[in-house]
């Protein structure tokens, strides 16, 4: 799809940027994202993906709008209670770039579906935020070589990594956390978080993701640890786990 008018306005600012010249705006755009889960990550995250001229996003969620959303998931507001995420991010999302194509997924991604929804992504973005949906979607990612960038937060702290899930390597988030017995991380609804520290992550996740689109290979599978406390980013290099069951199977 050629860039349109009203995009070339809106992009403006960016397109003058060497890196944005027009070919590789073009190429950049039309990349595919699947973000799953649009709470306090995914919405950020979705809003600057849109912002930064990425124009092909499906957005995957099952859940209804709450009030106790409010505080970090920055695409609903009071009026949108008990609407669907989906639809709500979708109308917001298209309202920044009206030429966008937005695909609203209203199902929860289970081992029957995830194929159909995620098989044509050049990037999977998991924003949810259980062990069973993050393992599900991280095997998916590992198998079809597909690059899988992997976000959390809690309490006033985030974690954010991008799996290349390259043939030759692997090194996946059951290298990182191989028992899926214990919880990779405390859920938000059980220890609390801080909205900003949601948007901290999510932001460095999108930075994160556009320097990969852009063919930026720094920092690939390696765990940025945001510390919104100290206001640091710690970065930790990770190896393969050769008992990793991912790892068994290449
Ligand atoms: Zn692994």
């Amino acid at each position: 799809m050629s860039i349109s008018d009203r995009e070339y306005k809106i992009f403006a600012r960016q397109i003058i940027l060497k890196e944005f010249s027009e070919i590789k705006f073009n190429s950049f755009r039309n990349n595919k994202i699947a973000i799953v889960g649009m709470g306090g990550i995914g919405c950020p995250i979705s809003q600057y993906l849109i912002s930064s001229g990425i124009r092909n996003i499906k957005i995957i969620d099952d859940d209804i709008i709450k009030l106790s959303n409010l505080n970090r998931q920055t695409l609903y507001d009071v009026k949108n209670i008990n609407k669907k995420k989906v639809e709500i991010a979708k109308l917001r999302l298209n309202k920044i770039n009206p030429d966008s194509n937005i695909l609203a997924i209203d199902k929860k991604i289970n081992s029957k579906n995830i194929n159909n929804h995620l098989f044509d992504s050049n990037l999977i973005i998991d924003c949810t935020d259980n062990l069973k949906t993050m393992s599900l979607i991280n095997n998916y990612a590992v198998k079809k070589h597909i690059p899988l960038l992997s976000c959390s937060v809690v309490g006033f702290d985030g974690q954010v990594i991008l799996f290349k899930n390259h043939k030759n390597k692997h090194i996946c988030l059951k290298c990182l956390y191989p028992s899926e017995k214990e919880p990779m991380i405390s859920r938000c609804d059980q220890v609390g978080v801080l909205g900003s520290v949601a948007g901290l992550t999510a932001l460095v996740a999108t930075q994160l993701a556009i320097n990969f689109l852009l063919k930026n290979k720094e920092n690939l599978d390696k765990l940025i640890l945001v510390s919104s406390k100290n206001l640091t980013l710690q970065k930790i290099s990770i190896e393969t786990n050769k008992n990793c069951s991912n790892y068994m199977l290449y």
